[in-house]
C-alpha cells in the first residue's frame, strides 16, 4: 500500500503530478454509470477500485484523493469533446465520482469517459432529456429492480444493454444486504452486511459483474433504492424484527451506512433527495418516490395479515410531505405522461383469506386512496404506477374502488419482475389472486424487465422475460404486451 500511494497521481503534488513509472493496476474494475439527465446536463459516474473487493471497503486505494479527467463527446470516438473536466475521488467517498457534465444541448446523445492513474475507463453512452415543453422523440424506456447476486447471473442487464434505451429505471434492491449462502451459483461476500466498509465491499463486487456494467454503460439511470440496499422490510427508522440483533444505536449507523453508500454508488445528482421529479419534455414527467425513508411502520407486525390498523387514515407510505410533493406535481400537467417510479405493489391485493401485504401499499391504504383521489381531482391525464419489489411481473388496472370492479379505472400499474431474484421461476402466467381481485391482469413468474416505448398518443410495455438466470447467456423474449392510449386510463392487452 505504501509503494502503491507514493506512484500515485495525488492531489496537491508540488508541480507535475508524480507519473507512475510502471502502469498503476487498472481502477476502473467496477465500469461507468450515467443518471438524472436533464435538458443540459448529465451526471457521470466512476469509482477507482483497483481491488474491488479489499477488506476496508476502499477497493485497493490509498488514503489521498485523487484527480480523475473526464470528457464528453458526440461520438464514441472522442474526436471532438464538447465537454470535460478534473474532478476529485476522495478516500472520504471511496473514490467515488459524481460529475455534473454541464452544458450539453437538450435531447442529445452523448459518449463519456474518465482517465485516472494512467489508464481510460471504458465509454459510456447517455443522452440529455428534451427541452422544457418539447416533444423530443418517442422515448424507449425500460425498468427493472431486484438483482440479487447469488440468485443468479444478470444476463438481464445484458439483455437490457442490448436494447439501446434511451433511459433506464431501476427502482430498488440494486444490492441485497445478506450473507453468503452456501449453494448458489455465486455467493455474496462474507456475511451480512452491517457496517460501510461492507456495504462498499458490496457495491464493488455487484459492480464487477460484466452485464450490469454494460446496462450502465448503455443509458442514464433513474435510481432509488428499496429495502434491501439497506435492511430487509425496514421501514423509516423502524426494523420489522431485531435479526440480527442490534442496539439502537448500530441500528442508526448501520442505515446511514448502507444510504450513504448507495448515494456512493448509483449516478445520482448530487444533494438532490432521493424522491426527485425528472422531466422528459412535454412527453414524460418521472416522479421517483422513496417510499421506504419516510413510512410509517407496518400495520400488524408486518406480513401478509387481515389487518383493519392498516386502514387507519394517518398511516402514509411514502409520508404526508411526499404525498403532498407527488400532488403538487401531478398538478403541473407539465406532458403527456406522468410517470410514477416507486418500490411496492400498489394496486388492492388480497389473497383467498383476506389477507393484505402490509409491506406493500395494502398496509398504508388511505396513502394510497389520497394519492388516488388526489390525481383524479387534478385532471391528471395519463397516471402511470411503475413497480419493482416483488419479483414477478404484474399488470394492474387501478381502481377507484377496489372493492366495486364497476367502479371507475383511476390509471395503471406496470410490475417489472425481477433481474434475478427468486430464480429462474415457472412458465405460469395465470394470475394467482384473479378470482378475488380482478383488477390484476398480468402475472409472469419470469426474470427480466419491462420495456416501454412512450410516444404522444400511448404507452406500450413488453413483458421482457429469461427462461433461466442460474445459468449465463439466456435468450430474451415478450411474454406479454401492454397499452396505454393517451387520455384512456386503464390497460388494453395487446
Ligand atoms: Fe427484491
Ligand atoms: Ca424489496
Amino acid at each position: 500500500m505504501t509503494t502503491l500511494s507514493r506512484r500515485v497521481f495525488v492531489l496537491g503534488s508540488l508541480g507535475a503530478a508524480v507519473l507512475p513509472r510502471r502502469p498503476l493496476p487498472y481502477p476502473f474494475s467496477l465500469g461507468v454509470a450515467s443518471g438524472d439527465p436533464a435538458p443540459d446536463s448529465v451526471v457521470l459516474w466512476t469509482r477507482l477500485a483497483p481491488s474491488p473487493l479489499a477488506d476496508d471497503g476502499h477497493g485497493g486505494m490509498p488514503a489521498a484523493d485523487v484527480a480523475v479527467e473526464w470528457q464528453v463527446s458526440r461520438s464514441a470516438s472522442f474526436a471532438r469533446l464538447v465537454a470535460s473536466g478534473t474532478a476529485v475521488a476522495r478516500h472520504a467517498s471511496a473514490h467515488t465520482v459524481h460529475v455534473v457534465a454541464g452544458g450539453l444541448a437538450p435531447d442529445g446523445e452523448y459518449y463519456y469517459r474518465f482517465r485516472a492513474q494512467g489508464s481510460i475507463s471504458p465509454v459510456g453512452r447517455t443522452r440529455t432529456a428534451p427541452a422544457a415543453g418539447r416533444g423530443g422523440g418517442d422515448l424507449l424506456m425500460l425498468f427493472a429492480s431486484c438483482a440479487n447476486f447469488e440468485a443468479g447471473f444478470f444476463t438481464a442487464y445484458r439483455r437490457m444493454a442490448e436494447e439501446h434505451p434511451d433511459l433506464i429505471l431501476h427502482l430498488g434492491d440494486y444490492i441485497y444486504e445478506g450473507g453468503a449462502t452456501p449453494g448458489h451459483a455465486r455467493m455474496h461476500l462474507g456475511p451480512e452486511v452491517l457496517t460501510l466498509a461492507g456495504y462498499r465491499r458490496r457495491y464493488g463486487q455487484y459492480k464487477t459483474d460484466p452485464d450490469l456494467q454494460a446496462a450502465h454503460a448503455s443509458a442514464p439511470w433513474l435510481a432509488v433504492p428499496d429495502d434491501h440496499d439497506v435492511e430487509d422490510d425496514y421501514a423509516g427508522w423502524h426494523r420489522l424484527d431485531d435479526v440480527p440483533p442490534l442496539s439502537a444505536a448500530r441500528w442508526v449507523t448501520r442505515r446511514n451506512a448502507a444510504y450513504r453508500a448507495y448515494r456512493e454508488h448509483l449516478p445520482l445528482r448530487p444533494g438532490v433527495p432521493l424522491h426527485r421529479r425528472v422531466p422528459w419534455g412535454r412527453l414524460a414527467t418521472f416522479h421517483m418516490l422513496d417510499t421506504r425513508q419516510f413510512r410509517d411502520p407496518q400495520a400488524c407486525g408486518g406480513h401478509w395479515k387481515v389487518c383493519p390498523d392498516a386502514d387507519r387514515p394517518g398511516r402514509s407510505l411514502p409520508g404526508r410531505a411526499q404525498e403532498r410533493w407527488l400532488l403538487d406535481g401531478l398538478a403541473q400537467h407539465r406532458a403527456v405522461w406522468d410517470v410514477i417510479g416507486q418500490q411496492v405493489f400498489f394496486a388492492w391485493q388480497v389473497n383467498a383469506s383476506g389477507a393484505g401485504n402490509m409491506d406493500a401499499w395494502d398496509g398504508y391504504r388511505a396513502s394510497r386512496d389520497r394519492l388516488q383521489r388526489g390525481w383524479v381531482e387534478r385532471g391528471v391525464r395519463n397516471p402511470v404506477v411503475l413497480t419493482g419489489d416483488i419479483h414477478t411481473a404484474w399488470a394492474n388496472d387501478l381502481k377507484a374502488d377496489y372493492t366495486d370492479p364497476a367502479s371507475a379505472t383511476v390509471g395503471a400499474e406496470l410490475i417489472c419482475t425481477s433481474i434475478t431474484s427468486r430464480g429462474d421461476g415457472t412458465p405460469v402466467t395465470e394470475v394467482p389472486t384473479a378470482d378475488v381481485n380482478p383488477h390484476l391482469r398480468f402475472y409472469s413468474d419470469r426474470r427480466g424487465y419491462t420495456r416501454t416505448r412512450i410516444t404522444r398518443s400511448e404507452l406500450r410495455a413488453d413483458f421482457r422475460a429469461l427462461d433461466a438466470v442460474t445459468v449465463p447467456g439466456a435468450p430474451v423474449r415478450t411474454v406479454a404486451s401492454f397499452a396505454v392510449f393517451d387520455g384512456h386510463r386503464g390497460l388494453v392487452r395487446l
